[in-house]
């Protein structure tokens, strides 16, 4: 590893941080709970009331300096956010997507395009979802063929097609990862990469729903671009340069992704807890059998080993420092954590675990995700063997 596990400077300033935020989330959550979020999920709706709240409260302007209309604050605090929702059973991948669009653009952006593209995010006034996933590169990124070529008048023009792209019709602004030169064509695969945001009311862009069954209120859409014309505004960062901007962005994600797993692990496991203290069909709480507390209890010392992990690795991100190695542990310890916590509360209901009504085996689907995206925990695997072992690269 790049450099070891750092303690935050003060366990106390990092715990009262977080727990500030927690306070003001749940003050959103006791109105937009996880009974209104299956609501919009059934109706297949954005939460349009939890976005604007978290926006009344500035939640959604954390991370974003104050002198672009934001909260202040790091990614640590909108981890600390994505958690505080995840927790009270109000996952969003939305708030993934815009936190990770967002750091890009803030530390690579003109300050107008910040004024312009992210100001808005901060009041939920505008929505940003994340476009880099493609059918053929799949978590092979630097394979994609997406290509935007510049059309003469200063600006661009792009063609090709993303996948699974959450929340693509609910968003004003998609940050999309393109190719300025093709794969074929550089000589180092991360360059030729740029980063682009793009007006979703642009002529030239199409959606179609996928048919995913994940239990959050953000669909995916596969998203055709064709001949999309787009402003010299909308590149971010120097053309071809885009990858260490993107990876930034991607070890953002990677947080708030664990914020999310350690946030609805948790709330499942308290599902477990609560359930297995009243049922007791051999006379004792079934929660007393070893068989069950064990599972329980170790699903909580991981979340908790993970928990430090994420906000240990937020602390370094939000400091400037090399985080990846660290982001990377958060986030494969956190969704491992999060299935065996998920696991736990579904072996404790017993067959009820399959009532939708009891409500555990919908929170399977997303938990289990986090294992998949946004990146699968074999390239987490890959980057610890490569970059902190030094072992020889695999494929
Ligand atoms: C609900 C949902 C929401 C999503 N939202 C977004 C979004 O908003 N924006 C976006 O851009 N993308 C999004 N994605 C895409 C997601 O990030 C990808 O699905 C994910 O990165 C994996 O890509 P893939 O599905 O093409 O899998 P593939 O690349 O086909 O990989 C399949 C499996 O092979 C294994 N594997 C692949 N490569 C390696 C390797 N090198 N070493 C070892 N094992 C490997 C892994 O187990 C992996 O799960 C979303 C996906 C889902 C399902």
């Amino acid at each position: 590893m790049n450099a070891p596990i750092k303690p935050s400077t003060s366990m106390e300033a990092l715990q009262a941080r977080i727990r500030d935020i927690q306070e003001a989330t749940r003050g959103v959550t006791a109105q937009y709970d996880r009974a209104y979020i299956l609501q919009c999920i059934k109706e297949d709706r954005f939460p349009d009331e939890l976005w604007a709240k978290l926006g009344e409260f500035g939640l959604l302007g954390l991370s974003i300096p104050e002198e672009y209309g934001g909260s202040g604050g790091g990614v640590l605090e909108i981890t600390a956010l994505n958690e505080a929702l995840a927790l009270a059973g109000v996952p969003t991948l939305f708030l993934v997507v815009t936190g990770l669009g967002r750091v890009p653009i803030v530390r690579n952006g003109t300050p107008e395009q910040i004024k312009k593209y992210v100001t808005p995010t901060c009041t939920g006034e505008k929505k940003m979802c994340f476009a880099i996933t493609e059918p053929n590169a799949g978590t092979n990124s630097f394979a994609m063929t997406t290509l935007a070529q510049p059309n003469g008048k200063g600006g661009w023009t792009l063609n090709g097609q993303k996948v699974f792209i959450s929340g693509a019709r609910d968003a004003d602004y998609m940050l999309v990862v393109a190719r300025t030169t093709r794969a074929a064509e550089v000589k180092n695969r991360t360059e030729g990469m740029s980063l682009f945001v793009l007006d979703m009311k642009t002529p030239g862009i199409k959606l179609q729903q996928l048919n995913i069954q994940v239990e959050t209120a953000e669909r995916q859409y596969m998203v055709f671009f064709d001949n999309v014309e787009l402003p010299a505004d909308a590149l971010i960062g120097e053309a071809g340069k885009g990858a260490k901007a993107m990876f930034e962005g991607l070890n953002s994600e990677r947080l708030l992704a664990a914020g999310a797993a350690l946030g609805l692990g948790d709330y499942a496991l308290a599902k477990a807890v609560a359930y297995s203290k009243d049922r007791k069909p051999f006379g004792k709480p079934i929660g007393s059998y070893q068989a069950l507390q064990h599972r329980m209890a170790m699903a909580k010392a991981q979340l908790e080993a993970a928990r430090l992990m994420t906000y240990s690795a937020a602390e370094r991100f939000d400091a400037g420092e090399d985080a990846g190695a660290h982001a990377n542990m958060a986030k494969l310890l956190g969704s491992e954590a999060a299935v065996a916590a998920v696991e736990a509360a579904l072996q404790t209901h017993g067959g009820y675990g399959f009532d939708r009504d009891y409500d555990v085996v919908t929170l399977w689907p997303m938990l289990r995700l986090l294992k998949i995206a946004p990146i699968n925990n074999e390239m987490l695997l890959n980057y610890i063997g490569e970059h902190v072992l030094g072992l020889p690269k695999s494929y």
